[in-house]
C-alpha cells in the first residue's frame, strides 16, 4: 500500500504518517512547509518506506499511489488569516489537484475537513446532517467556505467521477508537536504558562471547544480511510466540552504555573460553543474518543517543556 499524505510535514500529518508507516504502508510525504516543518518528520527520514517531497498543492501533480490523505491546509487561525488568499486557494485548487490525482490512478482520498463547516453552530452538539451557520465574507471564511467548497468538490467528483471518497469532520485537536507559534489556544495556553506570560482569552472566556487528543483523531481517519462502503461526511472529536476558563484553568493546574489570566478583544465570528456528536463515527467506524482532555494537557505539557527548554539552550 503506497499512501500520499498532503501536509505531512504538520501537526497532523506528521502522526498520520508515522502510524502508516508503523502499519507497513509506504508513504509520501507531500508539503510546502508553510506551517509545518522538517522537525516534526526528521525522525522519520532514515525510514526506508517513507519519502518527502516539497510541493504545493495549488500545482498538481502525477504520483503512483494507492491511498491520498489530502490535509494540507494551514488550521490555526493566525496562519489561515496571515495570507487568506492562499488558504482558499489551498482548499479549493488543492482538492481539485488532488481528486484529479485520485481519478487518474484510482486511489481513494480522504479530507480532513474541519467543524468549521458548521460554523457559529445554532444546533448543539452539531451532526453530521447539520448544514451550519457560516459567515461567508468574513475573516475566518477562506478557511470556513474553502473546507466546504472542498467537501462539494469531494461529493461532485465521488458522484460524477466515480472517484471513492471519505470526508472527516474534526473537531478541535491537540498534542505533542504542535508549533510553540501555532496561535491556537491549547498551545498558547501551555506556551504562555510554562513561560510565566498571561494566558489571554479572547473575549470573556464562556465560549466552548471539545478537545481531542491526537492519537484519537488519527485513529479515526485510518479507521475512515480502510472502510469500504462509507463516504461521511463523518464527525472526528471529543464531545467533552470545556469553556476557554475551564482549559486556563486546567492548563495553570498541570503546569504549575502562578502565570497570570487576561482578557483581551474577542476575535471576528468567533464560535460561541461548539461539541460533536459522535454517534456516526461510533456506529459506522467503531470510533470513540479515549483520551480525557487532562491526560492529553499532561503529555502536551511535556511535549512543551522539552521544546522550550531545548530552544532556551
Ligand atoms: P498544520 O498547519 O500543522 O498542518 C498543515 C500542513 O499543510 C502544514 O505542514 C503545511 O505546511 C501544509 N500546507 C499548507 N498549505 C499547503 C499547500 N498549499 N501545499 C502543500 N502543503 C501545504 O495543521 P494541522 O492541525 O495538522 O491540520 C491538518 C489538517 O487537518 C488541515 O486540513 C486542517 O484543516 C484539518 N483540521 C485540523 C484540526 C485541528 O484541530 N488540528 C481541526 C479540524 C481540521
Ligand atoms: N483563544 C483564546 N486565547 C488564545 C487563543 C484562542 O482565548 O490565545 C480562544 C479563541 O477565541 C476560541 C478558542 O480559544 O474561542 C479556540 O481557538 P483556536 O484558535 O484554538 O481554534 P478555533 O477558534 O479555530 O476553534
Amino acid at each position: 500500500m503506497r499512501a500520499l499524505v498532503t501536509g505531512g510535514a504538520g501537526f497532523l500529518g506528521s502522526h498520520l504518517c508515522e502510524r502508516l508507516l508503523s502499519e507497513g504502508a509506504e508513504v509520501i510525504c507531500l508539503d510546502n512547509f508553510y506551517s509545518g516543518n522538517r522537525a516534526n518528520i526528521r525522525h522519520l527520514m532514515s525510514h526506508p518506506n517513507f519519502e518527502v517531497i516539497r510541493h504545493d498543492v495549488v500545482e498538481p501533480i502525477l504520483l503512483e499511489v494507492d491511498r491520498i490523505f489530502h490535509l494540507a491546509c494551514p488550521a490555526s487561525p493566525v496562519h489561515y488569516q496571515y495570507n487568506p488568499v492562499k488558504t482558499i486557494k489551498t482548499s479549493v485548487m488543492g482538492t481539485i489537484n488532488m481528486l484529479g490525482l485520485a481519478k487518474r490512478v484510482k486511489a481513494r482520498i480522504l479530507l480532513t475537513s474541519t467543524s468549521e463547516v458548521y460554523g457559529n453552530p445554532q444546533q448543539h452538539p452539531q451532526k453530521e446532517s447539520y448544514w451550519g451557520n457560516v459567515n461567508p465574507i468574513g475573516v475566518r471564511s477562506c478557511y470556513d467556505e474553502g473546507k466546504r467548497v472542498a467537501e462539494c468538490l469531494m461529493m461532485d467528483y465521488h458522484r460524477q467521477n466515480k472517484v471513492d471518497v471519505r470526508i472527516a469532520r474534526v473537531f478541535n485537536t491537540y498534542g505533542p508537536r504542535m508549533a510553540v507559534n501555532d496561535g491556537r489556544v491549547v498551545s498558547n495556553f501551555c506556551v504562555a504558562a510554562l513561560r510565566g506570560e498571561e494566558l489571554v482569552i479572547y473575549g470573556d472566556g464562556s465560549q466552548t471547544r471539545s478537545f481531542a487528543y491526537v492519537d484519537d483523531i488519527i485513529d479515526g481517519l485510518v479507521r475512515l480511510m480502510a472502510v469500504s462502503d462509507f463516504v461521511g461526511p463523518v464527525n472526528l472529536g471529543c464531545p467533552d466540552e470545556f469553556t476557554m476558563q475551564d482549559l486556563a484553568r486546567m492548563v495553570l493546574e498541570i503546569t504549575g504555573s502562578r502565570a497570570k489570566v487576561t482578557f483581551g478583544e474577542a476575535r471576528s465570528d468567533d464560535p460561541e460553543r461548539r461539541k460533536p456528536d459522535v454517534s456516526l463515527a461510533r456506529e459506522r467506524l467503531g470510533w470513540e474518543p479515549r483520551t480525557a482532555l487532562r491526560d492529553g494537557l499532561v503529555r502536551t505539557v511535556e511535549h512543551f517543556r522539552t521544546v522550550l527548554s531545548l530552544t532556551r539552550t
